[in-house]
């Protein structure tokens, strides 16, 4: 039977060596055979933009990537907050597809919306009008006029700074927003959803207009890889 398989929130650094190999692992393991792989944020820990992809991770996780798709899996890669500034050359070397978020498809026979997951934590209003300015396009140019090495610098004083705005914060408010949740589902004709970013793995049913509508979330790798396969039958969630 076809399946296809989903991971995000890797956040993938050469200082994390082991989950860096967990990685490999899965791209050359359960990957294989696959119809699809869905990247749904958060690959990398930052990214500072594609003129640093000859950087050895990254050069090495696109070709890992480039070899699965010409074994004839689809790769897709959706940002996360974490690496947003993935670009067009970053994708053609690794043979992938750069989505939008929100993405609908048809997922083995089922509607399915793929999101990263921030836009639905709403109630963290300090992290949304962060993530407009990070997504402004002046903002970005301004960002990436800079040499790399500057930009890796600004990227781990925001990384320190992200740290600890999180300490303040209560795990209600890092979560998604129910409302938020049910209006994603609602604008998108009641499909399933399957999205990462909150670090909370898990499955939830939500009644939306009397439609009950999936929503599974992926898990982090801080600790411990993991993945979600898909396929007619349905999804579970699988460790590494
Ligand atoms: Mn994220």
């Amino acid at each position: 039977m076809s399946f296809t398989l989903f991971i995000s929130d890797l956040h993938l650094a050469a200082e994390r060596p082991r989950i860096v190999d967990q990685f490999f692992q899965f791209v050359s393991g359960p990957l294989r055979g696959a119809q699809a792989l869905y990247v749904l944020g958060d690959l990398f820990e930052y990214w500072v933009g594609d003129d640093d992809l000859d950087d050895p991770l990254n050069n090495s996780v696109a070709q890992a990537f480039a070899a699965v798709a010409a074994t004839g899996v689809a790769v897709h890669f959706m940002h996360g907050n974490r690496d947003l500034l993935v670009g067009h050359e970053f994708a053609a070397r690794s043979s992938a597809q750069l989505l939008g978020d929100p993405y609908l498809t048809d997922l083995h026979g089922t509607p399915t919306l793929l999101m990263h997951g921030d836009t639905l934590c709403t109630d963290d209003v300090e992290y949304q009008k962060f993530r407009a300015y990070a997504r402004h396009p002046q903002n970005q140019a301004r960002f990436l006029a800079q040499p790399v090495a500057a930009r890796h610098a600004e990227m781990e004083a925001l990384r320190v700074r992200s740290e600890s705005a999180k300490l303040g914060k209560t795990a209600e408010i890092m979560d998604v927003n129910v409302p938020a949740v049910e209006q994603a589902l609602r604008q998108a004709g009641y499909p399933r959803l399957i999205h990462g970013h909150t670090h909370r793995p898990g499955r939830h049913v939500h009644r939306v207009d009397g439609h009950a509508c999936e929503r599974w979330v992926l898990g982090d790798w801080y600790e411990n890889g993991s993945y979600l396969r898909c396929d007619a039958s349905g999804c579970s969630s699988i460790a590494l």
